[in-house]
């Protein structure tokens, strides 16, 4: 895969003048749950509204996704609000049901990019696909897993692709979930300056106090967006709790932002 400027053409095409922001429930609960947020986020910055249907939960036995329920959810949200949609896939079958309910952007979860296998199979079942397709670096600090993820994507011809960095996991006790290791993300940029790359400080702060701080560090490393976990009742929501905004806060996060977006 060499760098070219087409690899940003979906983004520049969306000529927005401020980052991409992906927002939206860490996991769609309810259908009243998943409208309510998407109401309140419609005439915000925010263009693709995401929620995990299936989710990755580290220990079974917590609460795993709706299921394809969801996807009919999403297409209400499409219809009533005009947001576009964004969820996580992790297998050949969540790809055929996302691409059969019409899901705008799909991503793959830092969970599965560590997979080779799993990364291919999502790849042959999306192969041609005029969709937007965004990997997640992998869970732990290894940048050839994350570019592999992303060489077999661009193999299947998928061209509108991107990078999400959600941290990393480490033993080592810090303040975050999971460390930024922004270097890592840095020596991809230089790598693939026209990969468009989104930051997802949700995961990465793993509380809500520290969103503003990762979201500023991101934009002053002239990242193209921002994933952002929000929710209308944050305290109570069915997973990643204590990391979720509401989308009043979101507002105000992105007033409060200084955007210092690169142009050359
Ligand atoms: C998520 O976006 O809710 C999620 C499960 O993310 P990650 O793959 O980064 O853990
Ligand atoms: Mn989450």
């Amino acid at each position: 895969m060499e760098n070219s400027k087409e690899m940003r053409k979906w983004l520049d095409d969306m000529k927005l003048d401020h980052p991409l922001v992906i927002a939206g429930p860490c996991s769609a609960e309810t259908e009243e749950q998943v409208l309510k947020v998407a109401h309140e986020l419609k005439d915000t910055d925010v263009s693709y509204y995401r929620a995990g249907i299936w989710k990755p939960r580290t220990r079974p036995g917590n609460f795993e996704g709706v299921g394809a329920i969801g996807l009919k959810w999403l297409q209400k949200v499409k219809e009533e609000t005009g947001l576009k949609t964004a969820t996580e896939v992790a297998n050949r079958a969540h790809v055929d049901l996302a691409l059969e309910y019409d899901v705008d952007l799909l991503w793959i979860g830092a969970r599965s990019t560590v997979s080779p296998f799993i990364v291919q199979e999502i790849a042959d079942a999306l192969e041609g696909t005029d969709k937007i397709i965004l990997v997640k670096n992998p869970v732990n600090p290894d940048l050839s897993l994350w570019l592999g993820a992303v060489e077999r994507l661009s193999s299947a011809n998928i061209e509108k692709l991107g990078v999400i960095h959600r941290g990393f996991s480490t033993y080592e006790k810090t303040k975050y979930r999971n460390i930024p290791e922004w270097q890592l993300a840095i020596e991809l940029q230089t790598k693939f300056p026209d990969l468009p790359i989104i930051n997802d400080p949700s995961h990465i702060s793993g509380r809500r106090d520290l969103i503003f701080d990762v979201s500023q560090t991101a934009l002053d490393l002239n990242f193209d967006g921002l994933m952002i976990e929000t929710h209308c009742d944050p305290d109570n929501a069915w997973s990643d709790a204590s990391q979720q905004v509401t989308p009043e806060r979101l507002v105000q996060i992105m007033k409060d932002l200084q955007i210092r977006k690169e142009t050359n």
